[in-house]
């Protein structure tokens, strides 16, 4: 048994042509699941050679946008390859996007092709689950347990920890500000999936303060590598960045305060607890 942890998105909303949108697969002993579904995660859930269809579980970290964008795309690619259900967690809000993407948006689109006498299971039926603060889900190989964190989303926003019968673990931030909670959360994490979005050397020529209110939501690779620390995690691994960016000095930044080497994530890296 063991957690694989696969990077499928690692930058933010801004477009960026060496990175998509932020999505991690991670997979317990062959379970899978699919935390958050941004622009390009199917296509890099293909890129990984893993089929769509093979993916039945859901969970969005918070209703952002580049969190979010991709999940029509990926139900419809699931659905398309076979996949006759599919859980969905999310926070508070999820169930109306289930709803209008899926009934509203493209349920014209839907009822056409259900017309034809494909089965509607896994498409229409979709509902989802709201997360709370603990417990998430409990399956025979690995509990899921979120804390809330302090972001700017419409509603909650939430870092995820999953466990297998092991105990190994693995924790994914989300979009946090500074949070101490959270290293509690990561206590001892194998791997630390931290966001390190607030990087030195792209923000100086945005409008004035624009820097300042990104890092009340935002955490620098500093940051994320003192939650890292703090947690004492075995592995630190960084993500959500923007399209400019050094990625040496990110490393240098964050391993300082990590006291150790961190990973700069990209696409497709993949990682086992
Ligand atoms: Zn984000
Ligand atoms: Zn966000």
């Amino acid at each position: 048994m063991a957690i694989q942890v696969t990077l499928l998105g690692t930058g933010g909303p801004r477009p960026d042509p060496r990175r998509a949108q932020p999505a991690v697969l991670v997979e317990v002993d062959g379970e899978r699941y699919l935390v958050d579904c941004g622009d390009g995660t199917t296509r890099r859930l293909l890129d990984a050679g893993i089929d769509p269809g093979s993916v039945r579980t859901l969970i969005l970290t918070h209703l952002h946008i580049d969190h979010c964008i991709g999940v029509a795309g990926f139900v419809y690619a699931g659905w398309f390859a076979g996949r006759d259900s599919l859980r969905l967690f999310g926070p508070t809000g999820s169930e109306e996007l289930a709803q209008d993407l899926l009934h509203r948006a493209y349920g014209p689109d839907a009822q056409a092709r259900l017309a034809t006498g494909r089965p509607a299971a896994g498409l229409t039926d979709i509902a989802a689950a709201m997360i709370q603060p603990g417990p998430v889900l409990e399956s025979s190989r690995c509990s899921i347990t979120a804390l809330r964190v302090p972001h700017n989303a419409p509603t909650e926003t939430y870092a995820l920890r999953f466990e297998d019968r092991s105990s190994r673990s693995v924790v994914i931030s989300s979009d946090t500000t500074y949070c101490e909670p959270l290293a509690d959360f990561a206590r001892g994490a194998d791997i630390l999936v931290h966001e390190a979005y607030v990087t030195s050397d792209n923000w100086g020529k945005e409008r004035p303060g624009f820097r300042d209110m990104l890092r009340s939501v935002h955490v620098t690779p500093a940051e994320a590598g003192s939650i890292g620390r703090m947690a004492g995690a075995r592995r630190l691994v960084l993500t959500h960045f923007p399209p400019i960016m050094d990625d040496a000095a990110v490393a240098e930044e964050a391993s300082r305060t990590f006291g150790q080497a961190v990973t700069v994530g990209q696409d497709l890296m993949s990682f086992e607890a």
